[in-house]
């Protein structure tokens, strides 16, 4: 569909692929950036390209940051015995954003999904057991309560099991199916206070 110019058409397939943006926001982006003063959109394309290149994986907790460790692993102010395993970096931000958690944290960039063929080694599962080499007092599983979230977790407490370390799942008050990211804090917390023994 040429309805604009060639630049701006490659604007608007540009936005189209990111996710979530249909045709209609893109061409709304597009717009919206050509009327933007140049030295704003250069600044934005800046830290797109700064973004894409400095941000890489903790190299103990695997989050995305900037640094080799992430501030909250080098924060000794954490408890760095507890370690809460996410799925993504997003539901780290989503338990981090209640101020409340003072433990470390795990991600795992992914969930098990025999249906979608993602098996234990396509997750970052190794670097959590060998993180349980070193003194854990706990870990929180606290995956999404999906199918694959739950399959994660059950596979992931047989595998602390023998170690001996205390291994919990957060409650059930994240709704089934449910997102971590899109609850608010307070079912959060909920869910976190009422953690079980797995
Ligand atoms: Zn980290």
């Amino acid at each position: 569909m040429d309805l604009y110019s060639g630049v701006m058409n490659q604007l608007i397939e540009e936005f189209s692929q990111l996710p979530g943006i249909g045709q209609k926001t893109a061409q709304r982006l597009a717009f919206y950036i050509v009327n933007m003063p140049k030295d704003r959109v250069e600044r934005f394309a800046n830290v797109m390209m700064q973004a894409r290149e400095k941000i890489c994986y903790c190299s103990r907790c695997f989050t995305l940051t900037d640094r080799e460790i992430c501030p909250i692993c080098a924060d000794p102010s954490r408890d760095q015995k507890t370690i809460m395993v996410v799925e993504t970096t997003r539901d780290q931000a989503a338990y981090e954003k209640t101020g409340k958690y003072n433990g470390v944290y795990h991600v795992l960039h992914g969930a098990i999904s025999p249906i979608l063929g993602i098996g234990p080694n396509d997750i970052r599962l190794k670097e959590l057991i060998q993180r349980l080499e070193k003194d854990v007092d706990e870990v929180i599983i606290a995956t999404n309560s999906t199918l694959e979230g739950e399959t994660t977790a059950m596979y992931i407490s047989k595998l602390i099991k023998p170690t001996g370390i205390k291994c919990t799942r957060i409650a059930s008050g994240v709704p089934v199916g449910g997102d971590l990211e899109y609850i608010d804090e307070v079912t959060l917390l909920r869910a976190l206070d009422g953690r079980t023994e797995l």
